[in-house]
């Protein structure tokens, strides 16, 4: 299985687009002084600390030389297309995750060489080196891509070494590689699971190898799952249906109403409830979008995507109010305010870099 993700790829399709933002901190989203929100950032904007979902204005103060830029999602999106053709060329087995992540099943393109599983993972690396130095050569920009024998192990990989990263996580090697990291690292641990293993003195992943029991008493169902996670087992298939999931929340109101302390009220509680239920189900989302509706039945809606999913209600609210009044959807009193996530998928990188960040 390798896992294939793009470096800062809005951010980085733009300082290719552009060589004087070579080396310059580029900060992609709405602009700090119209209250916008920053969408991607370079890796030399990452080390003020800058990350998607911040408000641009926080970014700005963080950053001040930063180059703030608008997003230009067609352009980022035709990108996408250029260089999964050029993964579709390998032959591999793809699940897109995003515009620039995938997992890639390779099992049925690399020739096999003997019986030993780390001998075949192996076999392996010359087809990873191949996609990345075509899409360098090609495209004009980084991939980092991990390599190992399941999509755990594959994403740790790729974030690992990011940027312009090649990381093999061999079988025998996987228990000793993750012992180091936090809790936070693995698939379905977000903030609030995290805190749970923290209560119980549980911080890396070595402490989750070591506790005696299947962690069910500390977090349900899902505890059996995430330990054999920490012991660097996982079982899922690549998903090849690209279904798209959406979650939502609308609210009709009993008389049509443009009163901001209501609107503001009705948004933050729709963004709590998708919040809670994207929480719940180990899901974190790329793209909000608001939709209102008026008197007269006329229907808009606007959204935006950050690069690295988000789950916190927060964040959420903050990009819808910001959406309702970038484009004026309250001039007029509305019959229907409602907020929607999609680009659902698992819990995303940030919180691995959160999690290594925390321990070195
Ligand atoms: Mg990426």
């Amino acid at each position: 299985m390798l896992h294939l993700d793009m470096d800062a790829f809005y951010a980085s399709v733009e300082q290719r687009d552009a060589p004087e933002l070579k080396g310059r901190p580029v900060i992609v989203g709405g602009s700090p002084e119209r209250r916008g929100v920053v969408c991607a950032a370079s890796y030399e904007a990452r080390q003020f600390g800058i990350r998607s979902a911040m408000p641009s204005r926080t970014a700005a103060r963080l950053c001040p030389s930063g180059v703030f830029l608008p997003p230009r999602m067609d352009q980022y999106r035709a990108e996408s297309v250029e260089i999964f053709r050029l993964v579709a060329a390998t032959g591999v087995r793809v699940e897109q995750v995003s515009v620039d992540e995938a997992y890639l099943e390779a099992t049925h393109v690399v020739p096999p060489i003997g019986g030993d599983p780390d001998e075949r993972l192996e076999a392996a690396m010359p087809l990873a080196r191949e996609l990345k130095a075509a899409i360098r050569s090609l495209r004009g920009l980084t991939a980092s891509i991990g390599i190992a024998s399941n999509k755990l192990l594959a994403k740790l990989a790729s974030d690992f070494r990011k940027p312009d990263g090649l990381m093999l996580i061999t079988d025998r090697e996987c228990s000793a590689f993750l012992r180091p990291l936090a809790c936070r690292a693995l698939h379905g641990v977000g903030a609030v699971t995290a805190d749970v293993l923290a209560r119980s003195g549980l911080n890396t992943i070595g402490d989750l190898q070591d506790h005696p029991g299947d962690l069910r008493a500390l977090l349900g169902s899902f505890g059996p799952v995430l330990k054999r996670y920490a012991l660097g087992q996982d079982d899922r298939p690549l998903e090849l249906g690209d279904e798209i999931k959406t979650i939502s929340s609308e609210t009709t109101f009993e008389r049509d109403t443009a009163d901001r302390p209501t609107l503001r009220a009705v948004l933050r509680e729709q963004a709590g409830e998708i919040a809670a239920k994207l929480q719940r189900r180990r899901l974190a989302a790329r793209t909000v979008q608001v939709k209102v509706r008026y008197g007269d039945f006329t229907t808009l809606t606007r959204q935006f995507s950050v690069e690295e999913p988000l789950a916190d209600p927060a964040e959420i609210y903050r990009i819808a109010c910001w959406l309702l009044g970038r484009d004026q959807l309250v001039r007029r009193p509305l019959r229907l305010l409602g907020v929607g996530v999609s680009g659902v998928n698992e819990t995303g990188p940030s919180q691995l870099v959160l999690s290594l960040g925390s321990i070195r």
